[in-house]
């Protein structure tokens, strides 16, 4: 994977659907709905976009997209802030009590010019085939990038259902 893609810097990108999309940038191209995520939005918030990642098919695997074009939490206001964190929290709270998975890696780097979260979701393959913690994501999405099958694809899709079942039937302010 080349690591502008990984960065979430490159200018196109196929999502795990096949289509492609070409953008400035992906998370603003994302926040205007020019580009629909596989699955669909997950739970649109004032200020942020919960989704699957478009490009590797991981049941689970979201991502929180800031609709506001800035690389860093420091540029966010309070109100941003907490938003974000509501989201996080809900979309862990729904990981776990759906039985999807029982632990998630967060991660953001400031390196992506435009601010998204990844709620990275750990399977016990992945630790047996890669091993665990920050180090691996990258081995392990490059490899769901090449290997998931259509069975695969279905469950990335049947969870993102699930998902967003959780966030219709629950209040994230509460
Ligand atoms: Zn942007």
């Amino acid at each position: 994977m080349n690591d502008n893609n990984f960065a979430g810097n490159a200018k196109s990108a196929i999502d795990f659907l096949g289509n492609e999309w070409k953008y400035d940038c992906m998370g603003c191209a994302i926040s205007k709905g020019e580009i629909k995520i596989p699955g669909g939005i997950i739970y649109e918030g004032k200020y942020t976009i919960l989704g699957a990642d478009p490009e590797i098919p991981i049941p689970g695997f979201l991502i929180v997209n800031v609709k506001k074009h800035v690389n860093s939490f420091s540029q966010l206001d309070k109100e941003e802030r907490n938003e974000i964190g509501d989201v996080i929290a809900y979309a862990q709270k729904a990981l776990k009590e759906l039985n999807i998975v029982k632990e998630v890696t967060l991660v953001q780097e400031e390196r992506s010019k435009h601010l998204h979260i990844w709620i990275f979701p750990n399977y016990n393959w992945m630790t047996e085939k890669f091993g665990k913690g920050v180090t691996y994501l990258r081995d392990i999405s490059e490899y769901a990038q090449k290997n998931a099958n259509k069975d695969d694809i279905k469950m990335v899709l049947d969870v993102i259902e699930k998902v967003k079942k959780y966030f219709e039937e629950h209040n994230i302010n509460e």
